[in-house]
């Protein structure tokens, strides 16, 4: 089939797409519609922490999908059951509310920490969000957001989330008032071009939060599950927030995410929260299948030897060709090209078998599966050379 064949018109188009339309997924390669090979270095933004359609998920979808798919959230399921005791008995919180995107979860966040403000700060409800911080696409969730490009969309925004400066304390200082309930962040802010909050940032804010009453909110949409190299972002700096979001790589490529909140702040009284999928079967399986992978002995010790690998190799390159920085944690690193071509460089890799993404004019973004193999790191590393010169001569 060609492209053209291909009635792409009755998709309402929401963003500019190479034309290519993928069939085939296995581990880190992609097949498109004429049979071309790509190797996958964007797994679904962030998603395919097992790779593309790893038996281990697609054993349990289709095992689950005999036996249970959707009795409600009305009722009890094993599956939601099993996922939540998995996250609570290994990260620092207590309940898990499931839903299906990162941009919900967000929302459950907002809505919770607001509740609190409601019952414990005579009704603060203002969370400090950051500059250039990304947390979804819904209307409360762009609002937090500090993307520079939502700034004029949708008005008017949903109230209450003043900007700080990420790794600048006094800046969060200076927005405290009285309606201040919570402090939310990335502690690896994904989409602004994975800038990491400092662990020194990090102590310091939760040290400030607690002594001013306030809540801390990590959104690890892109940084849980692995990521970083430790299952959480924030185990980094060792710090406990009271609440964190997850997404993404929680359902290695199907759609779950979840509001987890520590005893002490999870007040949701019936009626507050809910959603006709939250902590379905399907999904839910698949995401302790997926925990059960990343909390497995050694996976997280490779992890960090393959985002080793990776930085090393970009540094190398950064180093031959007079390129930026290299920065980032365990398997989400991005290289400065300090050219504004990495839309060019994001083109040359496709046409020649790599996908790569460009979160800025003049960055690569690089979020492989997990289980990417040191060859596949190499292979990489040769194509992007290779497309780095070709759109350097041509710019
Ligand atoms: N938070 C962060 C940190 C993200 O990176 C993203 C997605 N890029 C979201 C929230 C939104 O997740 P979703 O697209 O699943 O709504």
């Amino acid at each position: 089939m060609k492209f053209s064949d291909f009635p792409i018109s009755a998709l309402m188009e929401i963003t500019s797409r190479p034309p290519i339309v993928f069939v085939r997924g296995e581990g880190s390669w992609l097949w498109d519609h004429a049979g071309k090979r790509y190797l996958d270095f964007v797994q679904g933004w962030a998603v395919n922490c097992l790779g593309h359609c790893p038996p281990a998920i697609a054993e349990v979808l289709a095992e689950q999908s005999r036996k249970l798919i959707t009795p409600s959230p009305a009722f009890y399921n094993e599956p939601s059951i099993g996922l939540a005791e998995r996250i609570v008995r290994n990260s620092v919180f207590d309940h898990v509310f499931f839903a299906n995107t990162g941009a919900e979860a967000n929302e459950g966040a907002i809505k919770l920490a607001r509740k609190w403000g409601t019952l414990n700060r005579g009704g603060a409800y203002e969370i400090i969000t950051f500059e250039n911080s990304f947390h979804g696409r819904t209307l409360a969730t762009m609002s937090a957001s500090g993307k520079p490009q939502f700034r004029d969309l949708f008005e008017p925004k949903v109230p209450g989330f003043p900007k700080a400066v990420l790794n600048d304390l006094a800046s969060v200082e200076r927005l405290v008032g009285d309606r201040t309930v919570a402090v939310m962040l990335e502690p690896v802010q994904g989409e602004a071009g994975v800038i990491p909050a400092t662990d020194d940032f990090m102590r310091a804010l939760r040290a400030f939060t607690r002594e001013r009453g306030l809540l801390l909110i990590v959104d690890e949409v892109q940084t849980g599950v692995g990521r970083t190299g430790r299952l959480w972002g924030y185990e980094h700096s060792g710090v406990a927030p009271d609440i964190m979001s997850l997404g993404k790589m929680l359902g290695g490529g199907v759609p779950l995410a979840a509001l987890v909140a520590t005893d002490a702040v999870s007040c949701f009284a019936p009626g507050d929260q809910g959603g006709t999928y939250n902590g379905n079967p399907l999904m839910t399986a698949v995401g302790s299948a997926v925990l059960d992978a990343v909390t497995a002995p050694g996976f997280l010790a490779s992890v960090n030897a393959l985002g080793l690998r990776l930085t090393q190799g970009l540094s190398a390159l950064s180093a031959k060709h007079g390129l930026g920085e290299v920065r980032g944690r365990g398997l989400l690193i991005a290289i400065d090209l300090q050219q504004d071509i990495a839309g060019a460089v994001v083109d040359r890799a496709r046409d020649m078998g790599l996908l790569l993404n460009a979160p800025r004019p003049n960055l690569l973004r690089l979020m492989p599966a997990l289980t990417v193999t040191a060859d596949e790191i190499d292979t990489m590393l040769g194509i992007t050379e290779e497309a780095l010169l070709a759109a350097r001569a041509a710019a």
